[in-house]
């Protein structure tokens, strides 16, 4: 993928196709690729990355350094993501941009990963992190790109439990 994706872009750019769009089906084909094969994890092998843009614009708090400085009052998806974290038992980040992610990424170790981004950014993520699977999910972006954008949480839980066996899911939600 890493080879061939930037000559698809250049054959893209060539016949005058949208670059979006060939992102948008990149992801898509490496969300099928990923669920292709039996990949299971233990929870704390899995790093949920969500983008900064997510958190409410006018929230004081700074989640992107700490997540746990947020304070779950429910004004944007950073306070359902601490739950899905707290739930699972799984390690979560919030990047700035791609070197951040990139340093949660060394720091955590992750045998799968969940992305939650645009189109352009997973894209990248997903190259910059192979070989490590990663399922993109697609944020929405109702003020346009870059802020107070939202994520349907069904589908940022529905990666996640793809990666966690039936045996390692009860055991991390139904232990103490
Ligand atoms: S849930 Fe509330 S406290 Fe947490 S980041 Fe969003 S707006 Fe800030
Ligand atoms: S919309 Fe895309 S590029 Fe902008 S901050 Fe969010 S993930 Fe990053």
């Amino acid at each position: 993928m890493n080879l061939f994706f930037p000559l698809v872009l250049v054959i893209g750019k060539m016949f005058h196709i949208d670059s979006d769009k060939i992102k948008s089906s990149f992801v898509e084909m490496n969300n099928d690729l990923v669920r292709s094969r039996d990949l299971k994890v233990k929870p704390s092998q899995i790093l949920l990355l969500a983008p900064h843009c997510l958190q409410n614009n006018d929230c004081p708090h700074k989640i992107t350094v700490k997540i746990d400085n947020c304070q779950r009052c429910g004004g944007c998806p950073a306070k359902e993501l601490l739950e899905l974290r707290d739930y699972y038992g799984i390690n979560i980040g919030m990047a700035a941009g791609g070197t951040l992610a990139r340093k949660y990424v060394q720091e955590y170790r992750p045998h799968a990963i969940v992305a939650i981004a645009c189109e352009r950014d997973l894209t990248s993520g997903i190259l910059d992190t192979n070989p490590i699977p990663v399922l993109g999910v697609t944020n929405e972006r109702p003020c346009g790109p870059c802020f107070n954008t939202g994520v349907k949480m069904p589908g940022v839980e529905e990666a996640i439990r793809f990666f966690i066996s039936e045996k390692e899911y009860k055991t991390a939600v139904c232990s103490d």
